[in-house]
């Protein structure tokens, strides 16, 4: 069949909308009608060259939902017809990862998700007869995805989809990193650095589980608006305090974070996330991706001796299949909210537009819709 998408032919290139040719589902893969997607800062952090692993060309975009429209042999767990989100962290439940219990990171098709094909090492898109690349197992930039049947996670059918797209990766990625990573106490004293679709998102589940004091961190003094819409009480600019972030944050925190989280992906602003912890017991949860090659630094004696913790997250720590509707239901029930992040809605072929948006800081997230 024939699918509208947006291709990066190349790294730092603008994305080009044409029509691909798409096989059919194979052996436990599904085809999804992509109804709508939103734009990712890893989509820009792949497209503008900074992922080395990056494989062009391919199709972009790993946030989405859609409709199961067709299903391949022996899948069991969807049919058509079926509403779904697209996991880039799939759930297989087989896994040694997945059968332990204690992490969401499936192995059982990380090696091929790398190298932007299916599992069975080859690609269903192409153009003009040559083969494009899937990316993170997803590619919502096209109108039609074949993907693996435990990369997708069923919702409900009255979920809207331009909204509920931004849970396949921003809104869970935050909330998740609040609820599964850090664990966050009601009580607890947060420090969020970087309040963009991710950040915003960290402090709306750090409000939700009943954290006392949400302190906003953003060299961008428009966010300041944003971060009090979701439940941020206290808001710096690094850039106009004109001293130390670390002695201000230890200040408004009475001597340290319970939980800080990086939402940047710099690795200054790692180690200040570090820095501001509480002594004894403060955890900074890494969530932003940082360029590759660069390093995190830190004294030893900011975790040594003074029982700090470092934590890394992907997709929040959830597992697909089984919490991503749960999120979808605490957004349709009103426990959390998607509709005002979404500042932009646009059609397929203005998706650069969005990235340019995103650019430019003037977008929390941008969606389109097919
Ligand atoms: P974004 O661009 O919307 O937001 C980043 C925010 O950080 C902006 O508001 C910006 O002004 C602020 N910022 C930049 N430099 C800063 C500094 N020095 N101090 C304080 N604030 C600063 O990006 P996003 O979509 O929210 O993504 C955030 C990060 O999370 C990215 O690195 C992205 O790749 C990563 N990410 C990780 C996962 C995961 O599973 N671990 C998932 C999605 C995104
Ligand atoms: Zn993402």
């Amino acid at each position: 069949m024939k699918t509208r998408a947006a291709v990066a032919f190349l790294a730092k290139s603008r994305l080009e909308i044409v029509e691909l040719d798409l096989e059919g589902p194979k052996d436990g893969e599904v085809l999804v009608e992509i109804m709508a997607c939103g734009i990712c800062r890893t989509d820009a952090y792949t497209l503008y060259g900074f992922d080395s692993r990056g494989v062009f060309p391919s199709v972009l975009g790993h946030e989405g939902a859609g409709i199961v429209r067709e299903v391949g042999p022996g899948v069991g767990s969807v049919k058509a017809g079926d509403h779904v989100i697209p996991l880039h962290t799939p759930e297989c439940r087989r896994c040694h990862s997945c059968l332990s219990g204690r992490t969401n990171l499936c192995t059982a098709i990380v090696a091929t998700q790398s190298q932007g094909v299916m599992p069975d090492g080859t690609s269903r898109f192409s153009y003009r007869g040559r083969p494009i690349h899937h990316f993170m197992g997803c590619s919502t930039f096209s109108n039609f995805v074949v993907l693996p049947e435990i990369a997708v996670a069923r919702i409900r059918e009255d979920a809207p989809f331009d909204k509920v797209c931004y849970i396949g990766c921003g809104v869970t990625t935050g909330i998740g990193a609040v609820v599964n990573t850090a664990m966050v106490t009601p009580g607890a004293k947060v420090v969020v650095f970087g309040l963009g679709g991710v950040g915003l998102n960290v402090v709306q589940g750090a409000r939700m589980v009943g954290a006392d004091r949400i302190i906003g961190v953003d060299i961008n003094d428009a966010k300041e608006e944003w971060g009090r819409r979701f439940g941020m009480t206290h808001f710096v600019n690094p850039r106009r305090i004109g001293g130390d972030i670390v002695a201000r944050l230890n200040t408004l925190t009475n001597g340290g974070a319970d939980f800080s989280f990086d939402c940047t992906g710099h690795t200054n602003v790692m180690r200040q996330a570090l820095e501001s912890c509480h002594r004894g017991w403060g955890v900074l949860v890494a969530i932003g991706a940082a360029e590759p090659g660069r390093e995190i630094a830190a004294q030893p004696f900011e975790l040594v001796n003074t029982g700090r913790a470092w934590k890394g997250t992907a997709f929040g720590g959830v597992r697909g299949r089984r919490d991503v509707p749960k999120i979808v239901d605490w957004y349709m029930s009103g426990k959390i909210e998607i509709d005002p992040m979404i500042t932009h809605v646009l059609e397929l072929e203005e998706i650069n537009r969005g990235f340019d948006l995103m650019h430019e800081g003037k977008s929390i997230r941008s969606v389109v819709v097919f």
